[in-house]
């Protein structure tokens, strides 16, 4: 199947219209035509290879949502015309017990196949994503989306800004009587004070854009402090529970391990491209933890799309035509984003 898609062809060139394949779907795969697809911080470390693994050409996009327009003979959980969802995994082993416990973004085979420039074991080559027309995927790392979500476009970015931040609140047990702070007023980052807010927590929101601060208290932020600002920041020192850090770029880790209380955690779920140096006596004293955490397993992506269903949580979205994705690329670059970039599929016919 010819499938119509934007490509980057290597690292320095902007993305361009492409042709790709997709396989005819199997008895256990839904075809999605795909209506939504959000800009993730992540699209652009990988099409200009920060992370040093792109193969190309590479189509980014792991922010999926769309309609069901075919299914295998054996497929349950959809029918045609369903909404359904794909996030940033479309395969693992399903056997580890990783996978078993539906924490199959640490499958323990290394099995994970990433939507897009993962090792596509039907076609050969590598996965595209979902800066495309479609896109087919075993309906066991499909998501179902609740008819009661209105603004589609705006729950696209759950799958990815969405459960990178819902799923280390949860295992971390955020709520009331702590104080949380979430660094980087970006996709993850708007999510992240959301779901910190609507899980009763203390929300403060760390920024190095001051003219965030009035959207951060809409978005749920107790309180907005500006991390230029080493007055404001040593105020502070050992008052956090939790922090999750989101940013893309280069900073210091260490100014934020020094808020975090006795047995406190920081939380790393950015991914920039050069190592972050933490200095021994921010760990040591009083006995901090540094952490990281992964997107979420496919039982917590449902979990987490049902719980924004029911309370109506969706992203702050910017739709853009899929031919304007290098300047959202360069407004990222900038933290110019509000709170994310998510295209509009159907712009690819024009
Ligand atoms: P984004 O929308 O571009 O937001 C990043 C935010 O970080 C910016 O808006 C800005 O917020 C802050 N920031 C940028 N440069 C900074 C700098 N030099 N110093 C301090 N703060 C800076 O990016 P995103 O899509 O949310 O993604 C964030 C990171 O998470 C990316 O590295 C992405 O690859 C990674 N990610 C990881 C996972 C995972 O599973 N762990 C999943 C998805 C994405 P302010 O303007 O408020 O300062
Ligand atoms: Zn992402
Ligand atoms: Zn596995």
């Amino acid at each position: 199947m010819s499938t119509k898609a934007y490509a980057a062809r290597a690292a320095d060139s902007p993305l361009s219209p492409f042709s790709l394949s997709r396989r005819d779907p199997l008895p256990n795969d839904v075809l999605i035509d795909i209506l939504y697809c959000g800009v993730c911080h992540s699209d652009l470390h990988q099409v200009r290879n920060e992370w040093h693994n792109t193969v190309y050409p590479c189509v980014p996009g792991h922010e999926i949502l769309g309609r069901v327009s075919k299914v295998g003979k054996d497929v349950k959980k959809f029918k045609e015309g369903d909404l359904a969802a794909v996030g940033c995994m479309v395969d693992s082993c399903r056997t580890c017990p990783s996978c078993k416990a539906g924490l199959e973004q640490f499958c323990e085979t290394g099995g994970t196949v990433f939507t897009y420039n993962g090792p596509d074991k039907h076609l050969g080559g590598v996965t595209f994503g979902g800066y495309s027309e479609n896109v087919v995927v075993d309906e066991a790392f499909a998501l179902k989306v609740s008819d009661k979500v209105k603004d589609l476009a705006a729950a696209a970015p759950l799958l990815c800004a969405g459960i990178t931040t819902y799923s280390p609140l949860k295992h971390w047990k955020v709520g009331p009587g702590q104080t949380v702070g979430i660094v980087g007023l970006g996709g993850l980052g708007h999510m992240g004070v959301k779901f910190a807010h609507a899980f009763g927590a203390h929300v403060v929101l760390f920024t190095t854009s001051p003219g965030k601060a009035e959207d951060a208290k809409r978005l749920g932020a107790d309180e907005v402090v500006v991390s230029k600002d080493p007055d404001a920041m040593a105020a502070r020192a050992r008052s956090f529970d939790f922090i999750l850090d989101c940013v893309s770029a280069q900073h210091d880790v260490n100014a934020y391990l020094n808020l975090l209380k006795l047995d406190g955690t920081l939380t790393l779920v950015g991914a920039p491209e050069n190592p972050l140096p933490v200095a021994a006596f921010n760990l040591i004293l009083p006995r901090r933890n540094f952490a990281g955490s992964a997107i979420g397993g496919i039982p917590e992506t449902q979990e987490m799309l049902d719980f924004c269903a029911e309370r109506g949580i969706g992203c702050d979205v910017e739709l853009i035509n899929i031919q304007d994705v290098e300047t959202a690329y360069d407004r990222l670059l900038k933290s110019d984003v509000r709170y994310r970039f998510v295209i509009d599929m159907a712009s690819l016919k024009n």
